[in-house]
């Protein structure tokens, strides 16, 4: 199937591309961005123009930030064009309701798509917990701002989330392996003095779960969870990549990062099934956090 991606930045660079270019199911026909462009691939500038010029292409999958995304999301499903969302699938819920609405009412389908659930153990960890109780959870989220995401000043604009962009990528884990449903009681947002979006975040969970999230973290990077049950603990480690029980190893590896990869085949089998999967219960979490979190300045932050 013919595909644009939208967004030629580091994420579509880094795993969009290779994971299209590997797969049996799509074909890179075009991309649309104001500066990025791919080797030997048909580009444009303009949502619109694509639209107007290749009907050919069915699908679009974008890899923008969240606050521009809306409008180039709501003109390719307004165009009849198939979409898959990056993380987070915009910049508000309400937006991404009415993303979901305009997708049933043209008949086309749309995945918001979460690439940490494709990670390696998280469906063994998801097995594992399912009919135990869950007694406690410490998830601690700690990754180095500049080297993941270097001089994306949207990142820490209103809208661009801030530590909740790879905080949510912890969350959407969460939600798909817990057996029951989550709540938030409490959150501390640090925003630094010259920034609109936090760098670090703390969340309490109704259910005696908590989450530490941290943009400053230099050296080893932190992605765990530990999780206490009725039956023994689980952890979660190197962002749900490696499986431990008891604290002993029991499976997941780290050789080949194979989230894009199935992210792209999960959308091929929604297209060919007339079918959308639209779960956004990381983002409502992430909102709750910004609803009720207080915020706490912290010092000023340049890339
Ligand atoms: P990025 O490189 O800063 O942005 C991607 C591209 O979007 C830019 O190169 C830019 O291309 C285009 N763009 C259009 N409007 C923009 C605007 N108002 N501000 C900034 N860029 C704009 O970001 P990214 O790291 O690829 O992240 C994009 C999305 O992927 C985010 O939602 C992020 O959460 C997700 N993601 C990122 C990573 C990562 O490691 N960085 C990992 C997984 C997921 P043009 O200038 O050519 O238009």
């Amino acid at each position: 199937m013919k595909i644009a991606l939208v967004g030629i930045g580091k994420i579509a660079r880094d795993q969009h591309v290779p994971a299209l270019a590997a797969s049996p199911d799509w074909d890179l026909a075009a991309t649309v961005s104001r500066a990025g462009t791919v080797d030997g691939v048909e580009s444009y500038t303009r949502i619109e123009d694509m639209l107007a010029a290749r009907p050919d292409i069915g699908v679009v999958s974008l890899a923008l930030p969240p606050v521009p995304r809306f409008d180039v999301a709501r003109a390719a499903l307004l165009a009849g064009r198939h979409v898959m969302l990056e993380k987070p699938p915009g910049a508000t819920l309400s937006e991404v309701h009415g993303l979901i609405d305009l997708a049933q009412a043209q008949g086309v389908s749309l995945y918001t798509s979460w690439h940490s659930r494709s990670a390696k153990a998280v469906a063994a960890a998801k097995a594992w917990l399912a009919g135990r109780q869950i007694r406690a959870g410490r998830i601690t989220w700690r990754e180095d701002v500049r080297k993941w995401h270097p001089g994306q000043d949207w990142i820490f604009e209103a809208g661009g989330m801030g530590v909740f962009d790879p905080g949510i990528n912890a969350l959407s884990i969460l939600t798909e392996i817990m057996p029951m449903a989550l709540h938030l009681t409490g959150a501390d947002l640090e925003v630094p003095v010259n920034r609109a979006a936090p760098i670090a975040a703390r969340l309490r969970f109704a259910q005696g779960i908590s989450a530490d999230f941290d943009f400053r973290q230099e050296g080893p990077q932190t992605w765990d969870m530990e999780f206490d049950t009725d039956q023994g603990q689980l952890a979660l480690r190197m962002g749900g990549n490696l499986l431990e029980i008891d604290g002993k190893p029991e499976g997941g590896d780290l050789s080949i990062m194979g989230e894009y990869p199935a992210l792209y085949a999960h959308m091929a089998g929604l297209v060919r099934a007339g079918a959308s999967d639209t779960d956004l219960r990381p983002m409502v979490l992430t909102s709750d956090a910004f609803t009720i979190g207080r915020q706490i300045s912290t010092a000023a932050f340049e890339f």
